[in-house]
């Protein structure tokens, strides 16, 4: 029997799969993991085929078309499920990140005939597209074109099927590689690997060998040459006709990378993040899917890319929280690419200097194996690290009252040296509030519980929201004159550097720089050739770059993370002042790190300042035993969010009232969220803990189908996010 029906997940945020009949000319093209072509409502959708049956339980309507896109493999549509149910995720939203990336449509942009468009078009095999193709299959045209001649509504659905694609002035036709603005350095010298690099490979080529899951943590202190381990591990599985997939936390902080890796496998590797253009993006996911190439590089959706017989996983920076995407469609990267493993039976590996809690925990529990390189790869030593006690109130600061004379001296020793310096502080903006000194007034957003932030030529700006205004002159609120921005953020540090180091250029490098498309790009290449003397910027400095010129490493309020409600903000503090920390002295000569801290005796600083990753993990695991927090216990996140506060708390109880009580389940709250109110919505929300993610995910059950009108319903399992 032949199945007359199939149960697709359309990509919207529904928690639901639909049935759809399929035509007589589709009967034995469809199978699950094709994507299909599936009327809903007014629209068009890209779809994927979960399952094949016999029957539907409604109604249905008919499926349209295959659409241009080969089917998943098996195993990524049991990954996409997977990664639906463990974390409540929309499975169509999910499956959406598996499919190539939609272009984006833009003015004066053209339209022609794909490959497989132009197959379709010749086999009369045209769908519901029939007079769009007809249309363009004389050549590109552009939308203006097509207008008054077809229905160009439909011209999105048809490029989401594949069939038509827009040609893009810039794009100069599918390359898999890094774009060139990247490459700014090439080292072609073979290394020979150090001891510990020779016995951490040894370690990953046993288990790439055995062809299984096992899960490796490279734990190597910054500078231990982790990613020249990466590169061999790789080379030795696309030597043996293996694909490899790399996720890395943010692509363009590792230009050299990703160079090194296209030398290393020239056209054979795929680049995904959100800097490249679509067009490239989708050439990009079908040259791996098609097994032209076979390295895939990504950020964190990556580890959803099509890799045709993979044969190894490596995740760099496993810590780093940007592997957490909070938000619908939720999910961690991290963890999913542990699920990859499992489920192709290969080998990952997890590389940190600073390795989360819960990776860590995985090592000492033997669940993973665990491979160290506890020294600098190169000659160089690891850096001096000291603290500047900001609380004492002796510590000179004449010049200005964020930077300590310590810090500065140093700042300008290295300046007249020649080498070069970053100044690590994890708050953009000019300043974090305005204050009137007469009547304690802050300026605060009107549709969120912040303070709005004070920004040089924007004015006061809510991180949350983006509302804009500007800066009073004098205190709405008392009309008092001397209202004054407090506190610092990265433009002020920026400002004051450039007016105490005259000589040396003074560059910022923080989320409002890098909204300009390639001025990332250009810092680094900057600071690669030495341009720059002193770059100021935010945690993005923390992320394993490799720049030899940095002797000196500046850290301002080191334990900022530590005011966040937030059972990780010791962890964070850690691996913050570790891993910029480790930026410093990566060349020949001998680096230097002054930390200022209000806070030098806490635990995360003490023992950042003595790079004891042991005294770290077992202080902090003595904690999140005693308190029952994760990694001994798995963490759930409830939120509710609505106009009035009223119905909000109505809705919170509700759903504690649904969570049902068992033994293994502790709730905490609920209780206004530490940001009570965003957008205007207020905010309440509880938190599980659990004794196993199954005790959580049966807990949770009942808290999906919620539904109250005007009420936003967020459930979020292992969640980073807190506020
Ligand atoms: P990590 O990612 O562990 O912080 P990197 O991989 O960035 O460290 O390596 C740090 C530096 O050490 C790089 O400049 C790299 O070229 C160099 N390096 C790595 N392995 C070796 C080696 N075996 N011999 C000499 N230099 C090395
Ligand atoms: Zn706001």
């Amino acid at each position: 029997m032949t199945a007359r029906f199939a149960r697709v997940a359309i990509p919207r945020p529904v928690d639901k799969t639909f049935h759809y009949r399929i035509p007589d000319q589709l009967v034995d093209r469809i199978a699950p993991g094709t994507v299909v072509l599936a009327p809903f409502g007014k629209k068009t959708m890209t779809c994927v085929v979960v399952e094949l049956v016999d029957d539907s339980p409604v109604k249905t309507r008919s499926l349209l078309a295959m659409a241009g896109t080969p089917s998943l493999d098996p195993g990524l549509l049991e990954l996409a499920q997977w990664t639906a149910g463990y974390y409540r995720s929309p499975l169509g939203l999910i499956l959406r990140m598996l499919l190539p990336p939609l272009e984006r449509r833009n003015r004066g942009a053209k339209f022609r005939l794909t490959p497989l468009g132009k197959k379709a078009h010749e086999c009369h095999e045209k769908g519901p597209f029939g007079e769009i193709m007809d249309l363009l299959s004389r050549g590109p045209r552009t939308s203006t074109y097509l207008e008054g001649k077809t229905d160009t509504e439909r011209l999105d659905d048809a490029v989401e099927t594949g069939l038509i694609e827009i040609v893009l002035p810039s794009t100069t036709g599918p390359s898999g590689g890094a774009p060139a603005s990247m490459r700014i350095r090439d080292e072609k010298k073979i290394l020979k690997l150090t001891p510990h690099q020779s016995s951490a490979l040894e370690t990953i080529i046993e288990s790439t060998d055995k062809a299984e899951f096992t899960v490796i943590l490279l734990h190597g202190i910054t500078g231990s040459g982790k990613t020249e381990v990466y590169l061999r591990a790789a080379r030795r599985m696309l030597d043996s006709g293996k694909g490899v997939l790399l996720l890395v936390p943010e692509i363009a902080l590792t230009p050299l990378l990703t160079s090194r890796l296209d030398t290393m496998a020239p056209g054979k590797v795929a680049v995904f993040h959100s800097g490249v253009p679509a067009g490239e993006r989708r050439a990009a996911w079908e040259a791996l899917a098609l097994g032209r190439a076979r390295l895939a590089v990504g950020v964190r959706s990556g580890v959803f890319a099509p890799v045709p017989d993979l044969g190894l996983i490596i995740v760099d920076e496993e810590h780093d929280s940007s592997y957490r995407q909070e938000e619908a469609p939720s999910y961690n990267a991290r963890d999913v690419a542990v699920k990859r493993g499992q489920i192709e039976n290969i080998p990952v590996v997890l590389g940190s200097a600073t390795p989360s809690l819960e990776s860590y925990r995985n090592a000492e529990t033997g669940r993973y194996r665990l491979a160290i390189l506890p020294e600098r790869a190169t000659p160089s030593q690891y850096p001096g690290i000291e603290v500047v006690d900001m609380a004492d109130p002796k510590v000179d600061r004449s010049v200005h009252p964020f930077l300590s004379a310590k810090l500065l001296s140093n700042l300008q020793d290295t300046v007249e040296r020649g080498e070069q310096s970053i100044i690590f502080l994890n708050r953009r903006g000019f300043a974090p509030f305005l204050l009137c000194p007469e009547c304690n007034y802050t300026l605060a957003c009107p549709n969120c519980s912040v303070t709005l932030t004070y920004h040089l030529s924007r004015g006061m700006l809510c991180h949350y929201c983006g509302h804009v205004q500007p800066p009073p002159s004098i205190c709405p609120s008392c009309g008092g004159s001397r209202i004054a921005p407090v506190g610092t953020g990265t433009q002020r540090i920026e400002e004051v550097l450039q007016a105490v180091l005259p000589g040396a250029v003074v560059e910022r490098l923080d989320r409002d720089i890098m909204e300009k498309r390639g001025a990332l790009e250009n810092v680094f290449r900057r600071m690669d050739r030495g341009e720059i003397q002193v770059l100021v910027g935010t945690q993005i400095l923390a992320k394993g770059h490799d720049f030899p010129g940095i002797t000196l490493v500046g850290i301002l309020n080191a334990e900022q993370a530590l005011d966040f409600p937030d059972f990780r903000a010791a962890e964070r503090t850690f691996q913050l002042i570790t891993q910029v920390s480790g930026r410093s002295g990566r060349g020949s000569t001998r680096g230097r790190v002054i930390v200022q801290s209000y806070f030098p005796e806490h635990y995360a600083v003490v023992a950042a300042l003595s790079q004891d990753y042991g005294v770290f993990y077992k202080t902090e695991t003595a904690i999140r035993k005693e308190f029952g927090y994760p990694p001994f216990k798995r963490l759930g996140r409830v939120i509710a969010d609505g106009i009035s506060e009223k119905r909000v708390m109505a809705a919170i109880r509700e759903l504690v009232g649904r969570i049902p009580r068992s033994a293994g389940i502790r709730i905490l709250g609920p209780s206004p969220a530490p940001l009570p109110k965003i957008r205007n919505r207020h905010r309440w929300h509880f938190l599980l803990l659990a004794d196993s993610h199954r005790d959580l995910s049966a807990a949770l059950e009942n808290t999906g189908a919620f539904h109250l009108p005007g009420i936003r319903v967020h459930v979020r399992v292992d969640p980073y996010n807190m506020m």
